[in-house]
């Protein structure tokens, strides 16, 4: 595809996607999994079960039959091809709101009190400069950024339309590109009822368009996917105003947000995992000597002290913790504790064969 030429308006991404039309889970109704699915389900997914499924075991008379298990597609954390939150985000949210509404009433009482010491001060106008701040930082973007459209960088306007459609948000958010100078970035935020992305311009190399598309598309995706799970909505955000100043748990709760925005991006588009996260590791002219399945393989061997430290300490899953989420869709990435092949499974020679990693072993690439 021709850079500047517009993708096909409504299936650019699922056209990438082989299993989008495949469903993803027998329909449990009352799982979470259900729940949140049922959350971000446009009218164009489908979200019934086929007519009949095959008898697993066979039927014999008087015998009732039981009911099929949970078929589960490869796509794991996509249920009805749809991205999962991860399984810790909730529950750390609310011991993070639980703790930042303590702190922030223990601030009005010291306030009450005659205190008026200028952190307690800062605690207790956090509502007043969460708005500011938010206010400010969209306003840049709306005098500085470029705001993508049809005729401005439509490659990325067109993904950001995908995204949203995929996820079944009622509203595409605008999309910013601003200088990168080098730097590889994307963001998420809102103020108000809106909602936007902001893509470093180095993401869009080539006159505009993208030097790894499905990467963009995956990036794209994770960005997308902050809004689409709430984390970039103003009362979130207020009930996490505690986060900076609780290394080891609020991380652990950021983590999990950027997992679930990895499953989005995923979701999005799966085979722009690869060359996403080389481009995180390497930048944008490197990653293709990013070999995917080697540097994820290092999640299970790189251990000790150290490496948890730096992964607690992280907003982001370290790097090869983050690669193993997104070759492994059977299960949530990891928070605290490195990573471990299934039970019985060794690591077979030259990595983990595409049976059991879902984004297709992706070796080093020449770079000639
Ligand atoms: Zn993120």
């Amino acid at each position: 595809m021709q850079p500047f030429e517009p993708q096909p308006s409504d299936q650019a991404g699922r056209q990438a996607d082989p299993y989008a039309q495949q469903g993803g889970w027998v329909p449990a109704q009352n799982t979470p999994a259900a729940s949140y699915a049922q959350q971000y389900t446009s009218g164009s997914y489908p979200s019934a079960p086929p007519a009949a499924y095959p008898a697993p075991y066979g039927s014999y008379p008087g015998v009732p039959v039981p009911p099929a298990p949970p078929q589960r597609q490869p796509r794991g954390l996509s249920p009805f091809g749809l991205p999962a939150r991860h399984s810790w985000e909730i529950p750390m949210l609310v011991v993070v709101v639980v703790l930042t509404a303590f702190a922030y009433l223990i601030a009005l009482v010291l306030l009450a009190t005659g205190n008026f010491d200028q952190y307690v001060l800062a605690f207790a106008a956090a509502p007043l400069l969460l708005w500011f701040g938010r206010g400010v930082n969209y306003a840049s973007q709306r005098v500085n950024g470029v705001k993508m459209s049809p005729t401005q960088f439509p490659e990325g306007y067109q993904m950001v339309v995908d995204a949203a459609a995929r996820f079944g948000m009622a509203k595409v958010p605008d999309a910013y590109v601003v200088l990168g100078n080098g730097q590889i970035n994307a963001f998420a935020s809102g103020h108000g009822f809106r909602r936007y992305v902001v893509v470093y311009s180095d993401l869009f190399e080539i006159g505009g368009a993208a030097r790894e598309p499905d990467a963009l598309a995956f990036i794209i995706g994770h960005e997308v996917g902050h809004i689409a799970a709430g984390h970039t909505s103003y009362w979130r955000q207020l009930g996490m105003f505690l986060v900076p100043f609780l290394p080891i748990v609020g991380n652990s709760l950021i983590r999990a947000q950027e997992y679930t925005a990895d499953n989005h991006g995923f979701c999005n588009r799966h085979t722009g995992a690869s060359a996403a996260m080389g481009t995180l590791a390497a930048g944008k002219y490197m990653n293709r000597l990013v070999g995917f399945d080697e540097m994820a393989d290092r999640a299970a061997v790189e251990k000790g002290f150290f490496v948890w430290m730096v992964n607690a300490l992280s907003s982001h899953p370290v790097l090869t913790w983050r690669m193993w989420a997104l070759r492994d869709r059977s299960r949530h990435g990891k928070l605290f504790l490195r990573p471990a092949p299934p039970a019985g499974a060794g690591v077979p020679a030259g990595g983990y064969a595409s049976s059991y990693g879902q984004v297709p072993a992706s070796p080093p690439k020449s770079a000639l």
